[in-house]
């Protein structure tokens, strides 16, 4: 079976009855404010959940359809597919979704229209693909170090795959890499073939930045709508211990995100982020077309430099638009009222289904 053919999902959509659109997702994630931002545009909604897990949805009232499936993985199963097109259901992906479900049966064998570009998720997903993103359009990134022996300065070290920021370390020299390696071998967090596939970039001594995009393929303009930071276990908590008991301790810290904060740029940085964001989006265009259509994040650090440097990039809704369920500072500035991530596509769906361009916005 190839891939999904955009002609494919444009025949099933030419079947669905327009005034009667489900917007559906996996429960997880940022399924909270995606549910309820269709609400507030007038939308049926739909939740597919895993069994025991949908006590949230239901506390919030946020869906009006539940899906309920034995595992999270099941919602490519061809009976739920069924099920989300006899419902006119337009999926919503984000990071959940995409682990989920797989790359390779979105691409595949998931015949249901989805919000955004599906062809894009792939490119997050892969370092090389994702640098290829970045490095197009001259955006400042870590620099990258190919082998442990040129290691010369700080760096970060993190492994492929989805661990969460688990495992991931900071070594100053090969002689410290080396060392960390045996000790993380000894937890069993890494084996020789993961050793083998260490990603190696210097570690940028900066705050931490979450700048969350919407691309408008209606308007063809890239909104900023909102900006969080992450909160992660364990260095966020080892931070916490005065430096002594740091040393004292010799915890070797994972980054795992536990949550995120709401924050604001200084004002001065802005630019920085718009052109970043802009250049992205044009990158994307020529790389993967139609491009980055819908939500994206630039993973960003800040240097005293005032350098915003992109250390990694989401393309599709990232965890960070928790932060703005009703409305961010930027969002306020657009808008002036409480306009979510969720709601923002929701509204793209809308328009583009009231000016009949829906083929513009899905995939
Ligand atoms: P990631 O899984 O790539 O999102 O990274 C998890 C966390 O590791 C980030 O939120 C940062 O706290 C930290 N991190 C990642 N890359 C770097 C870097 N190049 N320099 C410093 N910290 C980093």
């Amino acid at each position: 079976m190839g891939k999904i053919k955009k002609q494919d999902i444009l025949e099933i959509l030419n079947k669905y009855d327009k005034d009667e659109i489900t917007i559906a997702t996996l429960g997880s994630h940022t399924s909270l404010h995606m549910l309820n931002g269709a609400k507030e545009e007038g939308f049926n909604t739909a939740v597919v959940c895993q069994k025991g897990r949908d006590t949230p949805y239901r506390r919030f009232g946020v869906a009006d359809e539940y899906i309920m499936i034995d595992e999270y993985k099941d919602i490519a199963n061809e009976d739920i597919q069924e099920k989300l097109k006899n419902m006119n259901s337009i999926v919503i992906p984000h990071g959940s979704f995409v682990a989920y479900a797989g790359l390779d049966r979105i691409e595949d064998e998931f015949l249901v229209p989805m919000f955004g570009n599906r062809d894009i998720l792939r490119w997050e997903a892969e370092r090389t693909l994702e640098r290829q993103l970045l490095v197009e359009n001259d955006i400042r990134l870590p620099i990258k170090y190919n082998d442990p022996s040129e290691i010369d300065r700080a760096v970060m070290v993190k492994f492929p795959g989805a661990r969460g920021g688990r495992g991931f370390f900071v070594a100053s020299s090969p002689e410290e890499f080396d060392k960390k390696i045996e000790s993380m071998k000894a937890r069993n967090w890494v084996d020789e073939e993961d050793v083998g596939m260490a990603h190696i970039e210097e570690y940028v001594s900066g705050c931490n930045y979450c700048i969350h995009f919407f691309y408008s393929a209606l308007n063809d303009e890239v909104e900023l709508m909102g900006i969080d930071s992450r909160y992660e276990s364990s260095i966020d908590g080892i931070v916490r211990m005065p430096a002594q008991d740091q040393l004292e301790v010799d915890l070797s810290p994972s980054y795992v995100i536990t949550g995120n904060h709401p924050v604001v740029m200084r004002e001065s940085l802005l630019p920085q982020a718009f052109d970043i964001g802009d250049k992205l989006v044009d990158a994307a265009k020529k790389l993967v077309a139609p491009g980055l259509n819908g939500p994206f994040c630039m993973q960003t650090l800040v240097n005293d430099n005032l350098e915003v440097i992109v250390f990694e990039i989401s393309a599709r809704s990232d965890g960070g638009n928790n932060t703005f369920m009703n409305g961010s500072a930027y969002s306020y500035l657009k808008y002036g009222e409480g306009m979510s991530m969720g709601r923002r596509i929701a509204r793209e769906i809308k328009i583009a289904i009231e000016k009949g361009e829906l083929d513009k916005v899905i995939t």
